[in-house]
């Protein structure tokens, strides 16, 4: 039932002492780095550990500023590895291992795939970019340490990728959701059902944010049961928080990671079960520890306990990061909120884009969306009722009307990594 029983089942309790022994010793390093001498902590600021609210936050920029080593506490010798993240809002953050972490990060890896159901008998299959992307060697090593047959796919090239599994048995894949779509499209065009004509059983989703919708759409298509996975550069990569069996929210390894929620203006912790930015703390790193570090993702926790036994609490779905969120008319959109629309309609495809722009001195909001091929036929009347339907929901949503505009299967151009989902062509914005 669990892979590491002893501290996935601790109590409320036991984990506060853990954590607080861990969050002492994590400073003990830290004060070692260049960044956190400057900042005069010491261990024994922490009795317990709600006094973490003493310590100032850490952010993005403070990264950058210290770039490349002024986090770092270990000499270079004893670093093994660095990750950078995939720079997907700016300048990329750079973060570096020594052995311990490594391994202690495919522990938790593994501990994460197996809560969701996956055995050393699985055949592993890892479709993701294996380079400075944590997504690729941090699944690789967590599903190896788990004892799976673990396949470095790699990203793209979907022919090998159905290959792949149909020659060595894949039952488990993790991927990107914005993949997946396109992933069933090739094996629609080759004939296939990956419901019938593979063995899946297991999806890891992660690395973006997505819907419920979303989810639902992916494990219809291909017969699994999908998870979602969440992590950040910052703090290892996969592994922070991860849904188990039962799919009702993310358990955050709290052994690892101490977590709080923060109203993101006032920076003071918001009440339990509410939204706010996650922050976060390393508690088992030693070459480059983050206390306090603004995650900008919001989400909640899930109050109650998981009927699986784990004791660490759960997070909730990411809404999407504080910066992902544009507004136009006066009106606070998150491209997760239109994303649930469209998927709940069954004519809607796998893709859409949002682009922001500026027609006769106002500014719109274009929503392309891409309609499965069945539908995208002559019938202008029948499209014309979905445009208008779309229309609605969206208005109703987000109470901003957008141009909706209906597009073949396939015409959105792709992004390489991560999808990219919104396009601000407004005179006013840099130009997303
Ligand atoms: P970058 O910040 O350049 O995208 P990372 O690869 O480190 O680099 O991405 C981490 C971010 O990806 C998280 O902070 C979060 O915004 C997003 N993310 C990761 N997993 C999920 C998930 N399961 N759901 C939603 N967003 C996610
Ligand atoms: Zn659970």
């Amino acid at each position: 039932m669990y892979l590491h029983k002893e501290v996935e089942t601790l109590n409320s309790d036991g984990l506060k002492k853990l954590q607080a022994v861990r969050l002492r010793e994590t400073i003990a390093h830290a004060i070692r780095s260049p960044f956190y001498k400057s900042r005069r902590l010491s261990p024994d600021m922490i009795k317990t550990v709600d006094d973490i609210r003493k310590i100032p936050l850490t952010t993005k920029q403070d990264l950058r500023d210290n770039f490349p080593y002024g986090f770092l506490t270990v000499p270079k010798e004893e670093v093994v590895r660095l990750h950078s993240s995939s720079g997907t809002t700016g300048n990329p953050t750079v973060v570096f291992h020594n052995r311990h972490d490594l391994d202690s990060w495919a522990q938790l890896v593994a501990r994460s795939l197996f809560s969701t159901g996956v055995r050393p008998s699985d055949v592993f299959q890892n479709i993701c970019g294996y380079g400075l992307f944590t997504g690729g060697l941090g699944f690789q090593y967590g599903a190896e340490h788990l004892g799976c047959l673990t396949i470095p796919a790699g990203a793209g090239n979907s022919l090998r990728q159905i290959k792949l599994m149909r020659d060595y048995g894949t039952t488990v894949v993790h991927a990107i959701p914005s993949y997946l779509g396109r992933l069933r499209d090739v094996f629609a065009e080759e004939k296939l059902d990956p419901r019938t004509d593979t063995s899946l059983r297991i999806f890891v989703i992660g690395a973006e944010p997505h819907t419920e919708e979303q989810r639902r759409r992916i494990e219809e298509m291909y017969g699994v049961k999908a998870f979602n996975s969440y992590g950040l550069t910052e703090m290892n990569g996969p592994g922070v928080a991860f849904e188990c069996a039962g799919q009702t929210g993310m358990h955050l390894w709290e052994d690892a990671y101490l977590a709080e929620i923060i109203n993101p203006d006032t920076l003071e912790p918001v009440p339990d079960g509410e939204l706010g930015e996650l922050v976060l703390t390393t508690l088992d790193r030693q070459a480059m520890p983050l206390i306090r570090y603004r995650t900008r993702d919001l989400t909640r926790f899930i109050p109650g306990a998981c009927p699986c036994g784990r004791t660490h609490r759960r997070i909730d779905r990411i809404t999407g990061r504080s910066d992902d969120m544009f507004i136009i008319k006066g009106c606070n959109v998150f491209p997760m909120q239109i994303e649930g629309i469209l998927l709940r309609i069954p004519e809607v495809g796998s893709d859409y884009r949002i682009t922001l722009e500026e027609l006769d001195d106002n500014d719109e909001m274009l929503v392309e969306v891409e309609v499965k091929p069945d539908w995208f036929t002559g019938d202008i009347t029948r499209l014309d009722r979905l445009t208008r339907e779309i229309t609605r929901q969206i208005r109703d949503e987000v109470l901003v009307k957008p141009i909706v505009k209906l597009v073949e299967t396939g015409s959105i151009p792709k992004s390489e990594g991560k999808a990219v989902r919104v396009f601000d062509k407004r005179p006013s914005s840099k130009g997303i």
